[in-house]
């Protein structure tokens, strides 16, 4: 039965009934209550602030504040504490300066248990000045006092001034209890500062602190981020009473070190032993297993977690989609993807952001954008997955149309925008796009270009063939030009055949990453060209003195669910042969629609037919072949390679694609190439 609200109270019962109806958490009766009073004095509004604050309404709580505070009556300590913790909920910064300054006006400045509240707030929201500014003003600090900032310090980032603090509490003769141990352990965690988590495990033990709970959970931790996992094991294993803490964090300690078989272990036991298992048990497990390789065996645990009552939420999901961007794992991500489908999880921006890289990374472009397309509301970071994304796959335009639409929508740009934008624009040979985007970020967004932006505009104007301009465009860099940029050039001499340029770009090159074998292999291959012989054999003749060797070349291409890995000259494959014959008579049909060999790309001082042989045996031919043999029905053919593609093989791929008829992906270092019907979609420029 609803009781009837009572009107027309003295002031002193209508308290009464206000508390009775905010503790039983019947807010709504409580403020008509409250309404009704002609001038409602600072006691009721401090119980109905505390109310809402307590029951999860914490804008409802500043609110009533900020009303209370027009009246122009003073203001007492109570009143003050309980909007300090609706303020500390809702993290509103903005609001915690004021209500500090209110403390300050009304002489609680130096007030203990207010300066601690206050300090909490300021945690909660990471604004570390703030707390400092409370602590440095109170006269008298307790164990609180100091936890509280220590605390604060590591909410925002600052886990040194943290562990510093915890020594100056010391020197003031305060001791550390339980609290302080078990939030100023993390520090170390985070710093993977070993000697001081041993220092903290010390006292500890001289304190017989080590039965708490959560101060051992915490050193667990403290141990498996710092990576001595014998340790951790040793202190979980002397916990009389363990929490689900200390359980997760050993498991994912064993994960981290790669001792699967050890981790799940302990999860099973966890299961045996009854463990009430939390979300973070189940993503810890998910998450390890996807680090090691065990897509499989994280799709199991997912399909228990689902048993048991758990839905994935927004860690599981984004904790199992970025290990699931290589072929191996493509499958996994799909089949999360069914997952988050099924269950209507696209509101959820980061799993779907997420999800979007992970198609993009893979080099799933069209899922990506389908993806993309069913996020409703896109902030930041989904904008610039895409648009990356699209760069990635060398379609400028449409990372540049996606440019104009993220600005259409209100939504900011942030520095990693224009890295993506402008990387579209290079790829895609958009120079006017690409400049007057540049220019317009200091100016309009009032973004400062870094280095990675001015890489991204020696690289526009490069690869373009605007060769002197780009090297004026390094010249007049206000930072000093990084790796980056000269890098870009280098690579576009090489498309340019610029042998004067590549010279000066790989020099500096030279000096500033010296042990970097593509920048030697890329000017040897400019010399070669313009048939420099002997200059260029004296570049091949310096790498070699410094003891560079270059990375050997490889591809790997999925074929039934299985990755198979192929090298320069791969006779491993035991199906070898029928990749040979296969490229030979590929090869007849290649060289009849018009393709050339061309043997610039073999640096070695062999006879012509010897050449050609050598570039039927790169390791992304071979690749290639494997897959179009196996190729079922109308898919297409995917090949990864660590290395830049050699020019050679992309030329053949595109006569591959177009004799084949099938669309031929290869991600090489540095991009997407898209073969379809005798074209690529960096349009020959990579
Ligand atoms: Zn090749
Ligand atoms: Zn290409």
């Amino acid at each position: 039965m609803l009781s009837k609200i009572p009107t027309n109270l003295p002031p002193h019962l209508s308290l009464k009934f206000i508390k009775i109806y905010s503790s039983s958490g019947d807010l709504w009766r409580a403020r008509q209550l409250f309404d009704k009073i002609p001038e409602p004095d600072l006691r009721s509004c401090t119980v109905l602030i505390s109310a809402y604050t307590k029951h999860g309404f914490p804008k409802e709580a500043i609110q009533l504040y900020e009303e209370l505070r027009k009246q122009n009556i003073p203001l007492d300590k109570l009143v003050l504490l309980s909007v300090v913790k609706a303020c500390a909920t809702s993290a509103d910064v903005n609001k915690a300066k004021e209500i500090h300054e209110d403390a300050i006006r009304f002489g609680f400045h130096s007030d203990l248990l207010l300066g601690n509240a206050l300090i909490d707030m300021f945690g909660k929201c990471r604004f570390s000045e703030g707390a400092r500014r409370v602590f440095d003003n109170l006269w008298v600090k307790d164990v609180i006092s100091w936890t509280s900032i220590a605390s604060c310090y590591i909410n925002c980032g600052r886990p040194r001034e943290a562990l510093r603090l915890l020594r100056e509490m010391g020197l003031n003769g305060v001791r550390p209890n339980s609290v302080t141990l078990s939030s100023i352990l993390p520090a170390c965690s985070e710093l993977k500062d070993l000697s001081s988590g041993r220092e903290l495990h010390g006292f500890v033990v001289r304190n017989g602190l080590e039965e708490n709970v959560y101060v051992s959970s915490a050193l667990v931790n403290m141990y498996a981020s710092c990576l001595s996992i014998k340790q951790a094991q040793l202190v979980f294993d002397s916990m009389s009473q363990r929490d689900i803490v200390s359980w997760n964090a050993i498991v994912t300690a064993h994960f981290s070190n790669g001792e699967c078989e050890k981790a799940l272990s302990l999860f099973n036991r966890m299961k045996t032993e009854g463990v009430r298992l939390n979300y973070a048990s189940w993503n810890a497990v998910i998450g390890g297993c996807m680090q090691n390789g065990r897509t499989k065996q994280a799709l199991e645990i997912l399909c228990q977690m689902q048993d048991s009552g758990f839905k994935p939420n927004q860690i599981t999901i984004t904790s199992v989609l970025p290990a699931c961007t290589n072929l191996e794992s493509l499958r996994g991500g799909r089949e999360i993807h069914g997952y988050i489908f099924r269950h209507w999880i696209y509101e959820d921006i980061t799993a779907t952001t997420a999800l979007v890289l992970m198609y993009a990374k893979c080099g799933v472009l069209e899922l990506a954008r389908r993806v993309f397309k069913m996020i409703p509301k896109r902030d930041t970071v989904a904008w610039n997955t895409m648009i990356v994304a699209n760069s990635m796959h060398g379609n400028g335009d449409e990372a540049l149309s996606l440019f104009y639409k993220m600005l259409n929508s209100g939504t900011k740009p942030n520095s990693t925008t224009f890295t993506g934008v402008l990387s579209g624009c290079s790829h895609s040979r958009l120079v006017d796009e690409g400049l007057s985007v540049f220019h317009s970020m200091s100016r309009d967004h009032f973004i400062e270009p870094d280095a990675q932006h001015y890489s991204c505009m020696v690289d526009v104007l490069s690869r373009a063939g605007r060769l002197e301009e780009a090297y004026r465009f390094i010249q007049e860099m206000p930072i000093e030009p990084t790796a980056g940029a000269w890098g870009a050039l280098l690579g576009a001499c090489r498309v340019y055949k610029n042998v004067d340029l590549g010279r000066i770009a790989a020099n500096r090159l030279f000096e500033i990453e010296p042990d970097n074998p593509g920048n030697y292999v890329l000017l040897s291959n400019i010399l070669v060209t313009a048939k420099l012989w002997g200059e260029a054999s004296g570049t091949r003749k310096m790498m070699r003195e410094r003891g560079i060797t270059k990375l050997p070349g490889c591809s790997w291409v999925e074929v039934r669910n299985k990755v198979h890995t192929f090298v320069v000259g791969d006779k491993s494959n035991d199906q070898s042969n029928e990749i040979y014959r296969f490229l030979d008579e590929l090869g007849e049909k290649m060289r009849l629609a018009g393709y050339k060999p061309n043997t610039e790309f073999v640096l070695q001082d062999v006879d012509q037919e010897e050449k050609e042989d050598n570039l039927c045996n790169h390791s992304e031919k071979l690749a290639v072949a494997f897959g179009l043999l196996h190729l079922s029905g109308k898919s297409s053919v995917r090949v990864f390679k660590n290395l830049r593609i050699c020019g050679d093989c992309h030329n053949a791929i595109k006569y591959m694609a177009k004799i084949v008829g099938v669309e031929i992906i290869v991600r090489d270092s540095l991009r997407f190439h898209h073969f379809r019907d005798g074209f690529c979609s960096c349009q020959d420029f990579w």
